[in-house]
């Protein structure tokens, strides 16, 4: 289970996607630390699961008690990692105090492989220190993925951006479907076509190369199956163009396919303590100083609902052949058509209807 606590809602950078509208101001309303503690004691209390505490924001290396939470978070047996914005705050020094307080590794974020891409999408100069980052968390041995939002402006940029992690020998990347929530609602999606082409030349990386991961494209786990069973579509021009740009060494054999990823149940807290299913479906399922989120997480009709996915999707989703492995993205339904419930309308594929 992950759990990702929005530490607060300030930050330096204004990405177009943000999720959390950040922007420099702090949400006066934010946990308080002793609040924030009593959540992490909650969060590592409870029953059946082995949360992942990942400690997210805007940027929560302006919590100035983010390494106080750290600390408490790991002399409570609660496994963590970190999120942070690449700023001025993310000092090599400030990395190894990271590494030093337990972290099970840490996130950044890269959406272009150039200055001008990058620095273009999050607003801010970040470009040069994420590439530091990179080198230097992975050369004092601390663990680290790329996160990359996929949207209109970079999709042709995804095989630099590959090579650009290759070289740089991280070992994880996590390849977020661009949700329309936040100052996202203004940022321009991929068309589904198009994503159908990303989830495929993605289906098509060698695991051997680079861990590649999706948020918000389930349907990944489809095109890995179909992949596996020789599935042929035609190509389109980014499927092509995106084929023509990869190093053909980067490719799998065809052997060595991916299993397909298991849902993970997720659960976010806001800054000021409301909690939802993810960050990226704005469901509110209720504050933790009004109701322990132990009981938040027992007793919401939205989680149960969520949980039993397969026996309550809407249109084709509710009757696809492939609704274990993926089930669409909720949080896409809901900001496209305003029904959690209802088809990912990112999904091009057409399972025959039942009783046919
Ligand atoms: S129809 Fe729904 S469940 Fe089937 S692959 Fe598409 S998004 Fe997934």
């Amino acid at each position: 289970m992950l759990v990702f606590y929005e530490t607060t809602t300030a930050c330096e950078l204004n990405c177009i996607h943000c999720r959390a509208n950040a922007s420099l101001d702090k949400d006066e309303n934010e946990l308080t630390t002793q609040e924030a503690k009593n959540l992490i004691l909650e969060i590592s209390n409870i029953e059946g699961v082995t949360p992942l505490l990942v400690f997210t924001g805007g940027n929560p290396m302006l919590r100035q008690d983010l390494f106080e939470l750290m600390e408490y978070s790991k002399h409570n047996h609660t496994n963590f990692s970190l999120s942070p914005a690449v700023t001025d705050l993310l000092t090599k020094d400030a990395l190894f105090k990271i590494k030093e307080a337990g972290t099970s590794s840490i996130s950044v974020s890269l959406d272009g492989s150039t200055p001008n891409l990058h620095n273009g999408i999050r607003r801010y100069d970040s470009f040069a220190r994420t590439i530091e980052v990179i080198r230097e968390a992975i050369s004092m041995g601390l663990r680290i993925q790329v996160n990359t939002t996929v949207m209109q402006q970079n999709v042709r940029d995804l095989p630099n951006i590959l090579s650009l992690l290759v070289d740089l020998k991280v070992p994880v990347w996590e390849v977020f479907f661009l949700i329309r929530t936040g100052r996202g609602t203004s940022a321009e999606e991929i068309s589904a076509v198009e994503a159908e082409d990303v989830n495929v030349w993605l289906s098509g990386i060698s695991p051997e190369i680079i861990t590649v991961r999706t948020v918000e494209s389930p349907m990944i786990n489809r095109t890995r199956i179909q992949r596996l069973g020789a599935v042929k579509r035609p190509n389109s021009n980014l499927s092509t163009f995106l084929e023509e740009m990869t190093d053909k060494t980067f490719a799998s054999s065809g052997f060595d396919v991916q299993t397909p990823t298991p849902r993970i149940e997720t659960l976010f807290i806001s800054s000021a303590g409301n909690v939802f299913p993810s960050g990226f479906l704005p469901l509110t399922l209720g504050n933790i100083r009004d109701k322990s989120l132990y009981r938040i997480y027992g007793e919401s009709p939205v989680l149960e609902k969520i949980r039993k996915t397969k026996d309550n999707l809407r249109g084709k989703c509710s009757y696809c052949d492939f609704r274990y492995i993926c089930g669409g993205s909720r949080a896409r339904a809901f900001a496209n058509l305003g029904d959690y419930l209802a088809p990912d309308p990112m999904c091009t594929y057409n399972p025959a209807p039942l009783n046919q």
